[in-house]
């Protein structure tokens, strides 16, 4: 069975939702994450955690929805951590020159890390453009977090190790299909380090709606990683599952 390790299901339309959870059933995925990228978004995670047993929630703020009221974000996402909350995601860095500053998301980052280190919960985070900062924010951190993995990785070999020297996995998605660099990483580490996701949202740039990605969508990541490293598509679900289950209490 498998596991997509992260999505934004709470950005779906609500009605949506009980259609797209029996499809990922009918595909034998057994957990999606439904992670928030602000406040409001993440109390709806919460929301569909609680109504379903397949579905686990992440809280957070997402670097690229920072706002000028981050403090106040910071002290409500404490507020409404719960035993829902199965992780501290979707946090992390974001370089783009539309991005909110970077002193102000590396603050609201490392604030992010700490929370997950108090409430022994594991953090699944976003890079883009800024491994290097993600990789050094970290470190500092290192033998005090309770494990997690970098989401949508899109780095190198070198890189992928760093992040595994600090006891996170590499999550892939999708872009493992179509990107020849990521397969050599993904060939070259271990088995015991992927975890899968979708990164799924509505995709409301795509006029056909069957066009959308889907939870049920982690089954072609799998697919395509058991091409990758030869192994059978049951190993892939097994070990990439119990590669979450290593540090997420579900
Ligand atoms: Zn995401």
């Amino acid at each position: 069975m498998f596991i997509d390790i992260h999505t934004h299901l709470s950005q779906y339309n609500a009605q949506e939702i009980p259609s797209i959870v029996k499809r990922w059933r009918e595909n034998d995925v057994e957990l999606v994450v439904s992670s928030g990228t602000t406040i409001n978004d993440s109390i709806k995670s919460i929301d569909l955690a609680k109504k379903y047993p397949d579905i686990a929630a992440g809280i957070g703020l997402h670097p690229s929805d920072i706002t000028n009221n981050w403090k106040e974000d910071l002290l409500e996402l404490k507020k409404i951590l719960n035993e829902n909350v199965s992780m501290i995601s979707e946090i992390g860095l974001d370089y783009q020159d539309s991005s909110p500053s970077k002193k102000v998301q590396i603050k609201v980052f490392e604030e992010q890390i700490q929370i997950a280190i108090d409430n022994n919960l594991p953090i699944v985070f976003h890079t883009r453009f800024s491994m290097e900062d993600s990789y050094n924010i970290l470190s500092n951190f290192k033998g005090n977090m309770h494990g997690g993995a970098v989401h949508y990785f899109d780095g190198s070999y070198e890189e992928a190790k760093n992040m595994l020297s600090l006891g996170l996995k590499i999550s892939f998605a999708k872009t493992l299909i179509r990107i020849d660099y990521l397969k050599e990483v993904a060939k070259k580490i271990s088995i015991d380090d992927i975890v899968i996701e979708t990164d799924s949202y509505p995709q409301y740039f795509k006029k056909n709606r069957q066009r959308w990605t889907e939870p049920k969508d982690v089954v072609v990541v799998a697919q395509e990683l058991s091409r990758i490293k030869n192994l059978p598509i049951k190993l892939v679900a097994k070990k990439t599952a119990d590669n979450f289950k290593s540090f997420v209490k579900i």
